[in-house]
């Protein structure tokens, strides 16, 4: 109901005072930016409305629907205006929201740094398990992250293993910054070093204990000729760097695989998010870099090949 009472039963009475825009209620904006979604294609129109709804009128979902008669202020409508338009274009929700949820954790996003994927959870389940085994065996777990973009796999890690040291890498100083501030907001920071630099690169610095239990990475894996047909939300919204892996996709994978060798404890493991395509290159890379123990691929919730993971066996227990 608004002040003025302009609802009357019957309806037809209109509130002289009310100009075009105004007026409007939260139900009415919500079907107005479905509509919006649906007719520009959108996947899913009506939780896109339901979340930038929310995010326009500054309340929680629950609410939202709740109170469906509740007014729109002229501002928050024309916020929803702009929301609906950048979701329209191809922006992804969570770059609009400015929030991710990964592994039930909340992270921000930022503007040029990689967006998580949800198979990524799959790769942080297992960087998880692997530092408690280590934390098991040796009283702590040193864990390395390349490519951390915005530091999914560092915080994750570090909230759910206590013992856990991380090292969190990106070639981009906004990635890092990102990553920091997730780490910050999940109360891990002092347990996470943040580093600037091209894959062991960033770890090259003098006096540096650069040996690890544990190294993941999500690197770029995708073949550079694919890029212009992946999907507009990735294509459009996501750094090329963080996604063109070169000509076959494999460069950064097979450069984190050569160096595990020197940057791995004994019996430390290297765990990597692939390609759906690329196994056999992994394994083939995995073996050529030397590593004592047969690599292993995993498959994510889609039954998809997605993690290589690699042991870098104790010298005469190779095949155990
Ligand atoms: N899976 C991502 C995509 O296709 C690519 C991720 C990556 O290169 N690390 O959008």
């Amino acid at each position: 109901m608004t002040p003025n009472g302009s609802r009357v039963a019957g309806g037809g009475v209109r509130n002289p005072d009310i100009r075009p825009g105004e007026g409007r209620t939260r139900e009415s904006c919500l079907r107005r930016a479905a509509g919006a979604l649906e007719s520009a294609g959108a996947d899913s129109p009506i939780t896109d409305a339901l979340v930038l709804t929310s995010l326009a009128a500054s309340c929680t979902q629950i609410e939202l629907v709740s109170d469906p008669g509740a007014e729109m202020s002229a501002e928050s409508s024309a916020r929803l205006d702009g929301f609906v338009a950048r979701r329209a274009a191809g922006e992804p929700l969570a770059r609009i929201t400015g929030i991710k949820e990964f592994h039930s954790l909340e992270f921000e996003t930022a503007a040029g740094v990689f967006l998580p994927r949800f198979e990524t959870e799959g790769l942080a389940d297992l960087v998880i398990e692997a530092a408690r085994e280590a934390s098991r065996k040796r009283g702590g777990a040193r864990v390395l992250d390349l490519c951390t973009g915005s530091g999914v796999i560092a915080v994750t890690t570090a909230v759910e293993v206590p013992a856990a040291e991380v090292a969190a890498a990106d070639l981009s100083l906004r990635a890092v910054e990102l990553a920091a501030r997730n780490a910050r907001i999940h109360g891990v920071g002092s347990r996470i070093e943040f580093l600037v630099g091209d894959l062991y690169g960033a770890i090259a610095g003098e006096g540096r204990e650069s040996r690890f239990d544990v190294i993941a990475a999500n690197p770029p894996y995708v073949r550079s000729m694919q890029i212009p047909l992946l999907a507009r939300e990735v294509r459009d919204h996501d750094p090329r760097e963080a996604l063109d892996g070169g000509s076959d996709g494999m460069e950064a994978i097979r450069r984190i695989l050569m160096g595990g060798g020197r940057h791995l404890r004994d019996d430390g493991v290297i765990i990597i998010e692939i390609g759906e395509d690329q196994e056999e290159e992994s394994v083939r890379a995995a073996e050529d870099a030397g590593f004592l123990s047969p690599p292993r691929v995993s498959r994510d919730l889609a039954g998809l090949p997605r993690y290589l993971a690699a042991r870098k066996a104790v010298h005469g227990k190779a095949g155990d």
